[in-house]
This record gives C-alpha cells, structure tokens and sequence, in this order.
C-alpha cells in the first residue's frame, strides 16, 4: 500500500510531510534538491545502458530554496524551488524512501 502525505508544509529549511498512517518526516530542501529525480539531475540511461547527464553544474543558494510543494495526479510531489527547477516528479514512494535516508 502506498503512503499518502495528508499535509505538507515548509517549516524553516525542511519539508514536513504528515503521511496518512500518522507519521511525520522531515526533508531537509538541501537533501531533497540533491535527490531530484528528473532527468536533467539524474540523467537518462539510454538503450544501451550508457547514462547521459547534464555537465554537472553548481547549485546556487536558490537552487535550495523551496518555493512550494505542488501534489500531481495524486501519486507524486513536484517542488517549485526559487532558481526556477520545478521538473522534478517525486512520488510518494521515492519521497517516504528520500526521508529516510539518514
Ligand atoms: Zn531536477
């Protein structure tokens, strides 16, 4: 059964997520920004295994700074964050999986 976020909020640096079974994680926005899935921060594997990525480019200070957290399709989060990246579809699952990484 996939956990559901029944509120978010952005308190300070972190990203509080109340999830439907009662518990709570926090997600720092450093933590989350770094663990963005899309393709332009994780790459693309093509056909034959090769990972193409973007040339590593620096995060600015705003690249951490969380605008707000929209809810897509009810599966998945997308953070708008203040450097203008919004493309990152994280789902309930890699969320609840990026919170708890220590
Ligand atoms: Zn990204």
């Amino acid at each position: 059964m996939v956990m559901r976020p029944v509120d978010m909020q952005l308190i300070g640096e972190e990203l509080a997520i109340k999830w439907d079974d009662g518990t709570e994680s926090f997600i720092s926005f450093e933590k989350l920004r770094r663990s963005c899935p899309c393709a332009g921060c994780k790459g693309e594997r093509e056909v034959m295994g090769n990972l193409y990525k973007n040339p590593e480019q620096p995060l600015t200070a705003e690249a951490f700074q969380l605008l707000r957290v929209e809810t897509v399709g009810g599966y998945a989060v997308q953070p708008v964050w203040r450097d203008g990246h919004a493309t990152g579809l994280y789902t309930f699952d890699y969320l609840r999986h990026v919170a708890g990484e220590a």
